[in-house]
């Protein structure tokens, strides 16, 4: 049992001074406000508590800066991004895995995100051809060596698309039937631990049939957290409505029982009134708008989605940045760019890193299956210790401190990380940085030279 004493605490109902939190088995006992701090209390100056990265593809961080040269053809897009992405994830195995996941793991602690949804497709160790659970246990690894907290989110992809129920040669190294998936499933959620919980997902509706869709929204039910690809390209629009006749909002929205335990990545090309049935189903979107961007997927329709009560989540998707505030950051200026507009998702609270923060939060609790939200009695400890005398934070208090987070770009303030009891960050490093840098970079010299 530990006791952490706070000169300032944001719990659920707003900014808290002098608090001091009981620590036992990993969660929060104890909250008080207004408290004397005792002799053995260990002092922090500023608390939050931590995020979730609601989608990554934690091997993807191994192709970041990789991709930005303009192909002899010209014409670069999502699609010619993917091939690259998979010609990488063709070459990944479960130990250059562990190695790209720690590192990203580290990252994100360092970065303030506590706990991660990996969205994870690539069942086959590609040195054997086999699902034998290697790669979930490379992530399971990383998760365990870094200290993020890991909802493991085990995606189906069976076919290339909504009239081609083959796989291409590339998506047949991760493909695989729905029994076999389910099988995998089945396997996984038997190995969860306190810090290691189970989603289940489909890649997208052009990558899984409507029956195999089926078998798995059963599996998760209402309760198990549920993940979908949806709507990113404009192309894939076109296709679902081709095939489906309508378009992959309305169509999901229509033939399944989407409520608060499904997360919709991206969900970026909805019209109006998919935009009004998918804020009112209570299923989280993920945005990610650095990758969003990136990846040149368009701009989701924000302002209108969390004005008629849509919940959202942040992800770090493809890692080209990690930095939950850098993806609050670009929520916002998405707006302000299409509107001519500022503080645009100012809804709830007239200050906009208080309200992205608070809607970040409790959509990441959906996505990744958490019962609580935030620093409260019963929780688990996953908090963020900020530096009050960083020059980030100079001259602001508590209704303009997660604005300054938020909309200022500078080097984070993260002095020390806590997940589950036990400090990740410390003094600003994640405490396993240099052996994730040692080993991530032996990786990428190897991926390299095996390209
Ligand atoms: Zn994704």
């Amino acid at each position: 049992m530990t006791a952490l004493f706070a000169r300032k605490t944001l719990l659920p109902t707003g900014w808290a001074d002098d608090v001091r939190m009981v620590i036992d088995g990993g969660r929060v006992v104890a909250i008080e406000t207004g408290a004397m701090r005792q002799s053995d209390d260990d002092d922090i100056t500023c608390v939050i508590p931590g995020l979730c990265n609601a989608h990554s593809h934690a091997f993807q961080r191994a192709l970041a800066g990789h991709t930005e040269q303009r192909s002899p053809a010209g014409r670069d897009n999502f699609w010619s991004w993917r091939e690259r992405m998979y010609e990488l994830a063709g070459r990944v195995d479960a130990a250059a895995l562990t190695a790209i996941a720690r590192q990203a793991y580290c990252e994100m602690l360092a970065a303030g995100f506590t706990s991660v949804a990996e969205f994870h497709y690539l069942h086959r160790d590609p040195t054997t051809g086999e699902d034998s659970e290697a790669m979930f246990e490379a992530v399971a690894t990383a998760a365990r060596d870094s200290g993020i907290r890991l909802t493991y989110v085990p995606v189906h992809y069976e076919r290339a698309g909504f009239e081609d129920p083959e796989p291409t040669a590339r998506q047949a190294s991760f493909a695989m039937s729905a029994d076999e998936f389910l099988a995998h499933f089945e396997r996984v959620a038997a190995r969860c631990s306190d810090t290691i919980n189970v989603g289940v997902g489909a890649h997208s509706l052009r990558a899984v049939s409507k029956a195999s869709l089926e078998r798995i929204a059963g599996l998760a039910g209402g309760e198990i957290p549920m993940h979908i690809h949806i709507a990113e390209q404009q192309r894939e629009v076109d296709q679902c409505y081709s095939s489906y006749g309508r378009r992959p909002v309305r169509w999901l929205l229509e033939n399944f029982d989407v409520a608060s335990n499904w997360s919709l990545v991206h969900a970026t090309h909805m019209d109006d009134d998919e935009t009004t049935a998918l804020a009112r189903s209570g299923a989280v979107a993920v945005l990610c708008p650095s990758t969003e961007a990136n990846l040149g997927d368009g701009l989701f329709p924000l302002h209108d989605y969390v004005s008629r009560g849509g919940r959202i989540a942040i992800g770090s998707d493809s890692h080209i940045s990690i930095n939950p505030f850098e993806e609050l950051r670009w929520l916002e200026y998405g707006q302000r760019l299409v509107s001519h507009s500022r503080n645009v998702v100012s809804l709830r609270n007239s200050h906009v890193g208080s309200e992205l923060f608070a809607r970040a939060l409790e959509g990441g609790a959906y996505a990744s299956g958490q019962a609580a939200v935030g620093i409260e009695e019963g929780a688990p400890a996953d908090l963020v210790v900020l530096s009050d005398d960083d020059p980030m934070l100079a001259g602001h208090g508590d209704e303009s401190r997660l604005d300054a987070l938020v909309f200022s770009g500078y080097p984070l303030p993260i002095e020390r990380v806590m997940v589950g009891g036990h400090w990740c960050v410390v003094e600003g490093s994640h405490v396993r940085r240099d052996h994730a840098r040692e080993e991530f970079a032996a990786t990428l010299e190897a991926l390299g030279r095996a390209s």
